[in-house]
Protein backbone atom coordinates (compact mmCIF):
# COMPACT_ATOMS: atom_id res chain seq x y z
CA UNK A 1 0.00 0.00 0.00
CA UNK A 2 1.33 3.81 -0.44
CA UNK A 3 2.23 5.41 2.45
CA UNK A 4 1.82 8.53 1.06
CA UNK A 5 -2.32 8.10 0.42
CA UNK A 6 -3.95 10.70 2.06
CA UNK A 7 -6.90 9.05 3.53
CA UNK A 8 -8.56 12.11 4.95
CA UNK A 9 -8.69 13.55 1.35
CA UNK A 10 -11.72 11.07 1.17
CA UNK A 11 -13.41 11.66 4.14
CA UNK A 12 -15.77 14.41 4.35
CA UNK A 13 -17.12 16.13 7.44
CA UNK A 14 -20.77 17.20 7.04
CA UNK A 15 -21.61 19.35 10.03
CA UNK A 16 -25.09 19.37 11.78
CA UNK A 17 -26.11 15.18 10.91
CA UNK A 18 -28.05 13.64 11.82
CA UNK A 19 -28.63 16.42 14.55
CA UNK A 20 -27.80 20.00 15.07
CA UNK A 21 -23.99 20.53 16.88
CA UNK A 22 -22.62 16.66 15.19
CA UNK A 23 -19.91 16.81 12.68
CA UNK A 24 -20.46 13.82 10.70
CA UNK A 25 -17.74 12.00 9.26
CA UNK A 26 -18.85 10.97 5.74
CA UNK A 27 -17.43 7.71 3.94
CA UNK A 28 -19.45 8.26 0.73
CA UNK A 29 -16.53 9.66 -0.77
CA UNK A 30 -14.07 7.32 -0.03
CA UNK A 31 -16.35 4.54 -1.33
CA UNK A 32 -17.37 6.30 -4.10
CA UNK A 33 -13.83 6.34 -5.63
CA UNK A 34 -11.97 3.01 -6.34
CA UNK A 35 -8.26 3.56 -6.13
CA UNK A 36 -8.77 5.55 -2.79
CA UNK A 37 -11.50 2.42 -1.48
CA UNK A 38 -8.54 0.15 -2.39
CA UNK A 39 -6.09 2.06 -0.74
CA UNK A 40 -7.71 2.70 2.49
CA UNK A 41 -8.87 -1.70 2.34
CA UNK A 42 -4.82 -2.24 1.58
CA UNK A 43 -3.22 0.13 4.37
CA UNK A 44 -5.94 -1.89 7.11
CA UNK A 45 -4.87 -5.14 5.90
CA UNK A 46 -1.63 -4.90 6.59
CA UNK A 47 -3.04 -3.56 10.60
CA UNK A 48 -5.06 -6.62 10.52
CA UNK A 49 -3.03 -9.59 9.29
CA UNK A 50 -0.52 -9.94 12.79
CA UNK A 51 -3.45 -10.47 14.33
CA UNK A 52 -4.12 -13.54 12.40
CA UNK A 53 -7.71 -13.79 11.92
CA UNK A 54 -9.51 -16.75 10.87
CA UNK A 55 -12.78 -14.67 10.17
CA UNK A 56 -13.93 -11.48 10.03
CA UNK A 57 -17.39 -9.42 11.32
CA UNK A 58 -18.95 -6.29 10.07
CA UNK A 59 -21.19 -4.11 12.22
CA UNK A 60 -24.37 -3.25 10.32
CA UNK A 61 -24.59 -1.45 8.04
CA UNK A 62 -21.35 0.72 7.07
CA UNK A 63 -18.92 -2.59 8.78
CA UNK A 64 -20.22 -4.44 6.24
CA UNK A 65 -18.59 -2.10 3.56
CA UNK A 66 -15.32 -2.70 5.64
CA UNK A 67 -15.74 -6.12 6.59
CA UNK A 68 -16.44 -7.96 3.30
CA UNK A 69 -14.39 -6.53 1.03
CA UNK A 70 -11.09 -6.64 3.32
CA UNK A 71 -12.55 -10.53 4.34
CA UNK A 72 -12.03 -11.42 0.10
CA UNK A 73 -8.53 -9.39 0.46
CA UNK A 74 -7.59 -11.43 3.14
CA UNK A 75 -9.17 -15.08 1.94
CA UNK A 76 -11.59 -15.31 5.12
CA UNK A 77 -15.15 -15.48 5.65
CA UNK A 78 -17.14 -12.93 6.98
CA UNK A 79 -20.15 -12.80 9.24
CA UNK A 80 -22.46 -10.03 10.11
CA UNK A 81 -23.42 -8.23 13.46
CA UNK A 82 -27.01 -6.76 12.98
CA UNK A 83 -29.71 -5.09 14.13
CA UNK A 84 -32.42 -6.95 16.24
CA UNK A 85 -34.60 -9.13 14.00
CA UNK A 86 -33.01 -8.68 10.60
CA UNK A 87 -30.95 -12.09 10.74
CA UNK A 88 -33.27 -15.69 9.82
CA UNK A 89 -32.92 -18.68 12.08
CA UNK A 90 -31.61 -19.00 15.92
CA UNK A 91 -29.62 -15.71 16.35
CA UNK A 92 -28.20 -14.41 20.06
CA UNK A 93 -27.99 -10.51 20.97
CA UNK A 94 -26.45 -8.00 23.46
CA UNK A 95 -27.99 -5.09 24.33
CA UNK A 96 -26.31 -1.92 25.72
CA UNK A 97 -26.86 1.35 26.79
CA UNK A 98 -26.92 4.19 24.84
CA UNK A 99 -27.07 7.99 25.79
CA UNK A 100 -30.85 8.31 25.51
CA UNK A 101 -32.52 4.61 26.00
CA UNK A 102 -30.77 0.52 25.26
CA UNK A 103 -29.72 -0.94 21.60
CA UNK A 104 -29.18 -4.10 20.90
CA UNK A 105 -27.65 -6.36 18.13
CA UNK A 106 -27.34 -9.94 16.99
CA UNK A 107 -25.75 -12.51 14.73
CA UNK A 108 -26.61 -16.04 14.11
CA UNK A 109 -26.19 -18.37 16.52
CA UNK A 110 -24.23 -20.69 15.04
CA UNK A 111 -21.90 -17.71 12.82
CA UNK A 112 -19.20 -18.48 15.67
CA UNK A 113 -17.32 -21.58 16.83
CA UNK A 114 -15.27 -21.80 19.77
CA UNK A 115 -11.28 -21.22 18.62
CA UNK A 116 -12.50 -18.76 15.83
CA UNK A 117 -10.52 -15.95 15.79
CA UNK A 118 -12.47 -13.06 14.87
CA UNK A 119 -11.43 -9.13 14.15
CA UNK A 120 -14.41 -7.01 14.32
CA UNK A 121 -14.66 -4.07 11.48
CA UNK A 122 -16.36 -0.65 11.52
CA UNK A 123 -16.15 2.10 9.61
CA UNK A 124 -15.71 4.50 12.39
CA UNK A 125 -15.07 4.38 16.42
CA UNK A 126 -16.80 7.50 18.58
CA UNK A 127 -17.69 6.10 22.00
CA UNK A 128 -16.77 2.91 21.53
CA UNK A 129 -20.10 1.55 22.67
CA UNK A 130 -20.91 0.03 19.46
CA UNK A 131 -17.74 -1.79 18.54
CA UNK A 132 -17.50 -3.03 22.54
CA UNK A 133 -21.18 -4.80 22.57
CA UNK A 134 -19.89 -6.40 19.13
CA UNK A 135 -16.70 -7.55 21.18
CA UNK A 136 -18.79 -8.95 24.10
CA UNK A 137 -21.50 -10.47 21.39
CA UNK A 138 -18.81 -12.45 19.77
CA UNK A 139 -17.38 -13.66 22.76
CA UNK A 140 -20.64 -14.99 24.45
CA UNK A 141 -20.73 -17.04 20.89
CA UNK A 142 -17.09 -18.51 22.11
CA UNK A 143 -15.26 -16.87 19.83
CA UNK A 144 -11.68 -14.66 20.61
CA UNK A 145 -11.36 -11.50 19.60
CA UNK A 146 -7.87 -10.75 19.02
CA UNK A 147 -8.48 -7.34 17.30
CA UNK A 148 -11.04 -4.35 16.43
CA UNK A 149 -10.37 -1.94 13.45
CA UNK A 150 -12.42 0.99 12.15
CA UNK A 151 -10.89 3.48 9.47
CA UNK A 152 -11.45 6.06 11.77
CA UNK A 153 -11.50 7.16 15.42
CA UNK A 154 -12.87 9.96 17.12
CA UNK A 155 -10.07 10.61 19.99
CA UNK A 156 -11.97 13.01 21.99
CA UNK A 157 -14.53 10.69 22.89
CA UNK A 158 -11.86 7.75 23.89
CA UNK A 159 -13.80 5.23 22.84
CA UNK A 160 -10.76 2.40 22.72
CA UNK A 161 -10.56 3.11 26.53
CA UNK A 162 -13.92 1.18 26.60
CA UNK A 163 -13.30 -2.06 24.22
CA UNK A 164 -11.67 -4.60 25.67
CA UNK A 165 -9.12 -5.61 23.05
CA UNK A 166 -6.65 -3.89 20.39
CA UNK A 167 -7.80 -1.18 18.64
CA UNK A 168 -6.40 -0.62 14.92
CA UNK A 169 -7.51 2.25 13.22
CA UNK A 170 -6.49 4.47 9.90
CA UNK A 171 -7.06 7.91 11.03
CA UNK A 172 -7.62 10.05 14.13
CA UNK A 173 -9.87 13.23 14.54
CA UNK A 174 -10.18 15.52 17.62
P1 LIG B 1 -20.07 4.57 18.96
O1 LIG B 1 -20.87 3.37 19.36
O2 LIG B 1 -20.39 5.79 19.76
O3 LIG B 1 -18.59 4.28 18.94
O4 LIG B 1 -20.52 4.96 17.49
C1 LIG B 1 -20.00 4.28 16.40
C2 LIG B 1 -21.10 3.90 15.47
O5 LIG B 1 -21.85 5.02 15.07
C3 LIG B 1 -20.50 3.29 14.22
O6 LIG B 1 -21.30 2.19 13.79
C4 LIG B 1 -20.52 4.41 13.22
O7 LIG B 1 -20.84 3.96 11.92
C5 LIG B 1 -21.58 5.37 13.73
N1 LIG B 1 -21.09 6.76 13.73
C6 LIG B 1 -20.99 7.60 14.78
N2 LIG B 1 -20.50 8.79 14.40
C7 LIG B 1 -20.29 8.70 13.08
C8 LIG B 1 -19.76 9.63 12.09
O8 LIG B 1 -19.37 10.79 12.34
N3 LIG B 1 -19.68 9.14 10.83
C9 LIG B 1 -20.06 7.88 10.51
N4 LIG B 1 -20.54 7.03 11.39
C10 LIG B 1 -20.66 7.43 12.66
Amino acid sequence: ADAAFDLKAHIRGIPDFPKPGILFYDISTLLRHGPAWKAAMDLLAERIRPARPTLLAGIESRGFLMAAPMALELGLGFIMLRKPRKLPGATIGYDYDLEYGTDRIEMQADAVKPGDRVVLLDDLLATGGTMAAGVELLRRGGAEVPMVATLIELTFLNGRARIDAPVETLVAYD
